[in-house]
This record gives structure tokens, C-alpha cells and sequence, in this order.
């Protein structure tokens, strides 16, 4: 059964290169309109995935549905053109030798591209820019031509492979404002690949965490922040300190001392966000600072406890600790917790 609702459905989508399941057992739905940032570490699979849905790559198992339409699946793949996604590069594959509005219009089918490719350019607030060479642009603006060339066919789908890796740190925060803004503003539906979990978070109305080659959770970036499904995605989207623990069903005991816990019973793994942790000059689990990143407005201070486990905990900037100063670490609110892994 096709479904409207989504602009994507993935389901067992599996592909292979000789021995390398690099996507394997891919599920992933994201509703019309949707922006998704597809986070996962490097090699888990994620250009791959993205290159399944688009058709650059043929998948071996598995169905995938563009637009409520079956584009691979048994007996089924369609060719990259008759799928209705667009696709911007991480380097935006501009034609070098084509300006601005030539490149723009090569997404575009016969007929009258001239107004169309006005229409996009300001679209992406270029106008004023169709004449220019794409040497000639900042590479903020060479993808949002990229993405004016990409929207140009209409697509249900927008692909983006790492679109902010190849912009200077200083300019990256603005632009990915610009593309979330502007995705919105065109209200189409759009995975963006990233390893960066920060800018999954900030960039996306849903984020998809992707580990060896599949989703392991799907949700809001505050769902997925703060209701991981397991230690590898809690351990993945944010700093994460885990503890041993033992667990009665009803509490759970570890180093830091005794807090709730669901039914789990039995050896369990305990995982405090490095920010659920407060350091105390007095009183606290003992411990001494091991080291210091200052990262002006806030820091991340490492203790290492007497009883040998080395915790993270992100404070405020003030007050600021000391290498080798003893402390005192306590928990600020409840733990993740988790069957041991
Ligand atoms: P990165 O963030 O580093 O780009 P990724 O999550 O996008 O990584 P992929 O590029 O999809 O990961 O690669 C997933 C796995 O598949 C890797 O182990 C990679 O070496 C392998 N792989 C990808 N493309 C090919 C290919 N054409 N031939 C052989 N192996 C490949």
C-alpha cells in the first residue's frame, strides 16, 4: 500500500557493495513537508541511503516510496529522473562554466524558462545574481543556487548530502538558518545528511539517528535528545557519561548514587547527559579535575572520581575549576537507563 502522507517511505531497504551492507535494513517514513536531518557517524551509510532514495544507486531489498509512488522495490526501479527528487551535493555541483541563471535553468524542462528562473532566483534571494559565474559566488549563495536548480523540476523530495561541511565555520550557523527558512517557506519535503549532531538539532523538525546502516530512532530533536531509545543513540546525540549500575526494578543504584528507574531489573547501564551532572566544592561524590575546555559561553569540565570513573559535566562558564582541583559530583536530575550492553 502507497501512502500520501509521506513524501518518503523506506522500508528493508538494503544495499550492497561486495561483502558491505552499507545500508541494511533501512526503515524510514518522513511525512509531507517534513524537514528530516538523516544524523549518524561517518560510514554508517548515510550518502548511501541518500543515494537509494534518489535512484543514483539500485538497492538490492527492500521498497521505497516517492510521492506515494513505488520507485524501488520488487520488480520495480525507477531511473533518477522519473523519481521527483532533487539532489545538492556537499560540494552544490555547480556547472563551472554556466552562470547563475544557465545553471538554475538546466533543471528546468522546455518552454518558458526565463520567468521561472527569475521566480527562483528570488525565491532564494538571489536576484540580481543571474549573470554571475559560480567562481564569482560565496559558497553560501553557490547552494542556494544549487537548491534554486534542485527546486526547479518541482520535486517531492529534496536530497542533502552534508550541505554546510564545505562552508567556513563562521558562516555555516547563518546559512543553515537560511536553508531551514527557506525549506519552509517552500514547504517541500527534505532529508538533510549530517554528522553534526548540533546541527541536526538546531537544522530539523525531525531527526533520524542512523547507525551501521539503519535507523535506530526517529523523532523530534527533543524526543531524540531526551528520550533516546538506547546508549548508543543517547551516547551519539549529546555528551553522555555512562555508569554501571544494578537495578531492583524500582531503583537503580550506581556510583552517583540511587535514582529511579522503570522496571528494568537486573545489570544496567546508567547514563547521565553531561549537563544532568553539577560539581560541588562541598560535599558530592569526590573526585579531581582531570580537565577543562572553556568554550567562553559555557564549559565542559572532566572530573575524575576517586573510585576511578572519569565523568563529564558542561556548566556555565563560572565559576571556573582548576586542573587537579578536588570536587564533589552530583547529579542534577534523573538518569537514562538501559539494559547493560
Ligand atoms: P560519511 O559521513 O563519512 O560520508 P556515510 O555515513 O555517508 O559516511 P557511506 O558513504 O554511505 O557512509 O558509506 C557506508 C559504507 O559503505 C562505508 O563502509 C563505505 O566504505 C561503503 N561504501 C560506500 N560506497 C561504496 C562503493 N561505491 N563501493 C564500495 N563501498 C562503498
Amino acid at each position: 500500500m502507497v501512502n500520501n502522507d509521506f513524501a518518503v517511505r523506506c522500508r528493508g531497504v538494503v544495499k550492497r557493495f561486495g561483502d558491505v551492507a552499507a545500508v541494511n535494513g533501512f526503515d524510514l517514513e518522513v511525512t509531507t513537508g517534513q524537514v528530516l536531518a538523516l544524523l549518524g557517524p561517518s560510514g554508517c551509510g548515510k550518502t548511501t541511503a541518500l543515494r537509494v532514495i534518489a535512484g543514483l544507486d539500485v538497492s538490492d531489498e527492500g521498497s521505497i516510496e516517492v510521492g506515494g509512488r513505488l520507485v524501488a522495490g520488487p520488480g520495480v526501479n525507477l531511473p533518477p529522473e522519473k523519481r521527483r527528487v532533487g539532489m545538492v551535493f556537499q560540494d552544490f555541483a555547480l556547472f563551472p562554466h554556466l552562470d547563475v541563471a544557465a545553471n538554475v535553468a538546466f533543471g528546468l524542462p522546455r518552454g518558458d524558462k526565463k520567468t521561472r528562473v527569475a521566480e527562483l532566483l528570488s525565491l532564494v534571494r538571489l536576484d540580481g545574481l543571474a549573470d554571475r559565474m559560480p567562481h564569482e559566488l560565496s559558497g553560501g549563495q553557490q547552494q542556494r543556487v544549487a537548491l534554486a536548480r534542485a527546486l526547479a523540476a518541482e520535486p517531492d523530495l529534496i536530497l542533502m548530502d552534508e550541505p554546510f561541511s564545505n562552508l567556513d565555520p563562521g558562516i555555516r550557523e547563518e546559512v543553515r538558518g537560511e536553508v531551514r527558512q527557506l525549506l519552509r517557506a517552500v514547504g517541500i519535503t527534505a532529508i538533510i545528511v549530517t554528522h553534526d549532531q548540533e546541527e541536526a538539532l538546531s537544522l530539523a523538525g525531525e531527526v533520524a539517528v542512523m547507525i551501521d546502516g539503519r535507523v535506530l530512532q526517529t523523532g523530534t530533536p527533543a524526543e531524540v535528545y531526551g528520550r533516546p531509545v538506547s546508549r548508543l543513540v543517547g551516547e551519539f546525540v549529546g555528551a553522555a557519561n555512562v555508569l554501571p549500575g544494578d537495578s531492583d526494578g524500582a531503583q537503580v543504584e550506581c556510583v552517583l548514587g540511587r535514582f529511579k528507574a522503570m522496571e528494568q531489573r537486573g545489570p544496567v547501564d546508567v547514563m547521565f547527559r553531561a549537563e544532568a551532572l553539577a560539581i560541588s566544592e562541598d560535599g558530592g561524590i569526590p573526585g579531581e579535575v582531570v580537565d577543562v575546555d572553556y568554550y567562553g559561553h559555557d564549559q565542559m569540565v572532566a572530573v575524575k572520581l576517586h573510585s576511578g570513573e572519569t565523568l563529564r559535566v558542561r556548566l556555565l562558564a563560572r565559576p571556573g575549576f582548576e586542573i587537579g582541583q578536588r570536587v564533589g559530583v552530583t547529579a542534577r536530575g534523573e538518569p537514562f537507563v538501559f539494559p547493560r550492553s
